[in-house]
């Protein structure tokens, strides 16, 4: 479970709300039941349930179980597509890895308002599940030639490219420790964008298959893809 609260041995919480509710009536734990809990900051500690309340749960934390892991540093930038797609995009990404999401407006971008908050419960939840210590950094949208004039030295940007480019695992395989990846939006890049994305230095277009994919498969497939090749599956 996450908790706001930095984690230190011996030191007890308060759970209200649906956290609260979480323990106490979906998994019906009451006191002396033991949880893992993470704060994305000093990695997962067992907690035991001092208090079961109907709305209010009190435990004390016993110890850490994992430091706050190193996670692949993979970025996905993506533009927002529609509701239901995006949040199973963040929630995929958080599951396979991805160090931060960056929803980034283009200039065929249909969705004009991210739900910032919802995307971070999603990703929350999906971090939860999978067992992540620590959270993905989820970015507020920015403007796609706002990103390129600031985009850092030393990071690849693997651009999936629909109109074609390297395959993906070929142009991954070269090495990429800190890389990012790039997906449009429903409607594709615009030429104009092609090129201003090809003409950053660290660009790389790839491809991923024959076939045009869902921004979100493409978004899925490219992690997937670069986790296995320049992340680390071990
Ligand atoms: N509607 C456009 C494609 C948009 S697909 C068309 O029909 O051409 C949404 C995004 O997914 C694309 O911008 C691209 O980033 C990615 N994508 C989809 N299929 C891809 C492929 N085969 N190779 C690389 N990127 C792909």
């Amino acid at each position: 479970l996450f908790v706001e609260a930095p984690l230190a041995a011996g030191s007890t919480l308060t759970l209200d709300g649906a956290s609260a509710n979480y323990l106490g009536n979906v998994l019906r734990l009451a006191a002396g039941a033991q949880v893992k809990l993470f704060d994305d900051v000093s990695g997962e500690w067992l907690a035991e349930i001092a208090e079961a309340g109907k709305k209010r749960m009190t435990l004390t934390v016993v110890e850490q179980l994992r430091p706050r892991e190193p996670v692949p540093d993979l970025w996905l930038v993506f533009a927002p597509i529609k509701r239901g797609a995006i949040d199973w995009l963040v929630e995929k990404a958080t599951e396979l890895g991805v160090a931060r999401l960056m929803p980034t407006i283009t200039h065929r971008t249909i969705v004009d308002r991210v739900n910032l908050e919802r995307l971070r419960a999603n990703s929350i939840e999906a971090a939860e599940q999978c067992e992540r210590t620590a959270l993905p950094v989820l970015d507020a949208p920015e403007k796609l030639a706002a990103l390129l004039r600031a985009w850092p030295e030393d990071r690849i940007l693997f651009f999936a490219d629909e109109s074609g480019g390297v395959p993906l695992p070929e142009a991954a395989a070269a090495g990429a420790p800190r890389a990012a990846i790039l997906i449009g939006p429903e409607g594709g890049f615009t030429d104009d964008e092609r090129a201003a994305i090809r003409a950053l230095p660290q660009a790389r277009g790839v491809a991923l298959g024959p076939r045009i994919l869902r921004a979100e498969t493409a978004a899925v497939a490219a992690v997937a893809v670069w986790m296995a090749t320049a992340g680390d599956w071990s």
